[in-house]
Order: structure tokens, then C-alpha cells, then sequence
């Protein structure tokens, strides 16, 4: 006779609220029930969201400074069949927060990983700040070293995705002069406060605008998501081209003439031909 080899466990990848406990999903509730333990980036604040659920269920603390014993042991549990639940201190788990290594662990032996989706500080501010959402970069926390992030942001001068970054409120005053004298301080921004709590604040201006309102009319307080507009691009190869003929016809001819020929060429209206060459 042979060993039935014990049921597989699953790697639960839970969200949780970013502040509004009423963010808490259904499926993450019964995932926070249901599973056998929960990796907690920071037990006592689990502790709380549980009393919350009323749920008993046992933690164990999976933080940055413990991720790779802690990997082995919550593998052996799974491979044990145990359901864990990962949860991070709030929003989304991986997400500038630990995980990554138990979930590429867990996948690598076998064991099914479920995303439960839930609040993240990134989606929050991304969708409310009024700045392109099509294509965009989240950049997590810049450097901490000056030398280091000043060299991360050259990088970043041209990026025409939309960048979004996560700060702390003792570094936002120096981030945001960074940001101002990298990328320049009529950069379209957006600085998203406290997202789903009492105090949410979610102002969009010019990155220089922004700096000189820190600590006025946006308090230095709470949490902070930094949402930037993408470096303009290039005008589309129509429009180029027809700035070419203008320029052209223009040397020969009368600037009105030039313009409605150009309009006859390209087929592109007057108006749009009138705003092209004067930019
Ligand atoms: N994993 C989390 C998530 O998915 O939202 C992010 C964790 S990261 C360690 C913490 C950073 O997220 C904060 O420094 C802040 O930049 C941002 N953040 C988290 N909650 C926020 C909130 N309610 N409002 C604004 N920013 C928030």
C-alpha cells in the first residue's frame, strides 16, 4: 500500500484596507477566518483588523527582517496542507511591502497562490488624481541617499508613463524639491493625503505649486501618495511634418498663405496648424 500524500495547502495573498476598515472585502474576510495562520507583517495591527471580523485565527510575524526563515517554515506548512493567509500592515501585500519571497517559494513547490484583491494606496491615488491612468510607472519609495535618488530621477526626466511614487512624511518636503528640480516645477502632479480616512485630502497642481502648499493648506501630516505626470512627448510624426511644410512655405511665401497651403497638404485644420506653429 502507498502513502496518500497529504492535500497541498494554498497561499492566500490577501489586500486590507489602507484605512477605511469598511474596505475589508468578503473574500478576504472568509480568507482571514478560514486560514490555518496568517503571516502578519506586523501581528499586533492583524490583531485589531481580526477583532474587527471576530475571527481567532493564529499569526505569525513575516516581516522584512525575518522574510527568509520565515519562508522555509511557512513552506513546510503549507507542503503540510495548512492554509495561510499573507497579509501586510495595510493595502495590497508585496507592494513596497514583504511577500514576494514566500509567493516565488510557494510557487516554485507547487503550492497554489490566490490573490485576493483588495485596497492599494497606489490604485487609490492613481484613479483620483486626474492624471493619465493609460500607461504608468509605480516607483515605490525613492532612495533615501540624496546622490541616489537626484540620479534615480534623471533617469526618470523622460519617462512619458505617469510615475508614482510612495513617500513618508519626514522625507515628502525633500522628495518634492527633488522632484521640483528634476522634473521641473510646472510638471503636472498630484498629492493624495490620509486616502480613505477622516482627513483624505487629494490635491492636483504643478509640482511647484505643491511644494510651496506642504505644510500650509496640505498639512504635513498622515500618509502621502506623490502622482506625477509622464515627461511630454514628442508631437506625432503628422504634426512634425506639417510644422516642416509650414516652416518651408513660410520662407517663400506669406505666413496666411503658407498656412492654408500647409492646411491643404496635411488636411489638418487651421486651427490645429495655427496652435502647432506657435508652440
Ligand atoms: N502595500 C501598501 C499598499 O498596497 O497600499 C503600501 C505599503 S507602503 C510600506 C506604505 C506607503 O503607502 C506609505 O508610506 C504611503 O506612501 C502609502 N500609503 C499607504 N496608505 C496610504 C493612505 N491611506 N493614504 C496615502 N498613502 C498611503
Amino acid at each position: 500500500m502507498t502513502d496518500t500524500p497529504a492535500a497541498r495547502g494554498r497561499l492566500y495573498v490577501v489586500g486590507t484596507p489602507i484605512g477605511n476598515l469598511a474596505d475589508l472585502s468578503e473574500r478576504a474576510r472568509e480568507a482571514l477566518a478560514g486560514a490555518d495562520v496568517i503571516a502578519a507583517e506586523d501581528t499586533r495591527r492583524t490583531r485589531g483588523l481580526l477583532l474587527h471580523i471576530r475571527a481567532e485565527t493564529p499569526l505569525i510575524a513575516y516581516h522584512e527582517h525575518n522574510e527568509r526563515e520565515r519562508v522555509a517554515e511557512l513552506l513546510d506548512k503549507l507542503a503540510r496542507g495548512a492554509t495561510v493567509a499573507l497579509v501586510s500592515d495595510a493595502g495590497t501585500p508585496l507592494i513596497s511591502d514583504p511577500g514576494w519571497r514566500l509567493v516565488r517559494a510557494a510557487r516554485a513547490a507547487g503550492i497554489d497562490v490566490v490573490p485576493i484583491p483588495g485596497p492599494s494606496a497606489v490604485i487609490a491615488a492613481l484613479c483620483a488624481a486626474g492624471i493619465a491612468t493609460d500607461r504608468f510607472a509605480f516607483e515605490g519609495f525613492l532612495p533615501r541617499r540624496a546622490a541616489a535618488r537626484v540620479e534615480r530621477l534623471r533617469q526618470l526626466a523622460a519617462e512619458p508613463r505617469t510615475l508614482v511614487f510612495f513617500e513618508s512624511v519626514h522625507r515628502l518636503p525633500e522628495t518634492l524639491d527633488a522632484l521640483v528640480e528634476q522634473l521641473g516645477p510646472d510638471r503636472p502632479a498630484a498629492l493624495a493625503r490620509e486616502l480613505t480616512k477622516v482627513h483624505e485630502q487629494i490635491v492636483s497642481a504643478p509640482l511647484g505649486e505643491l511644494r510651496a502648499r506642504l505644510d500650509g493648506d496640505i498639512p504635513l501630516l498622515g500618509e502621502f501618495v506623490i502622482v506625477v505626470a509622464g515627461a511630454p512627448g514628442e508631437a506625432p510624426p503628422d504634426e512634425r511634418r506639417a510644422r516642416e511644410i509650414y516652416e518651408l512655405l513660410s520662407s517663400e511665401i506669406e505666413p496666411s498663405k503658407a498656412l492654408k497651403l500647409t492646411a491643404a497638404i496635411t488636411g489638418l485644420s487651421r486651427n490645429d496648424l495655427y496652435r502647432l506653429t506657435r508652440t
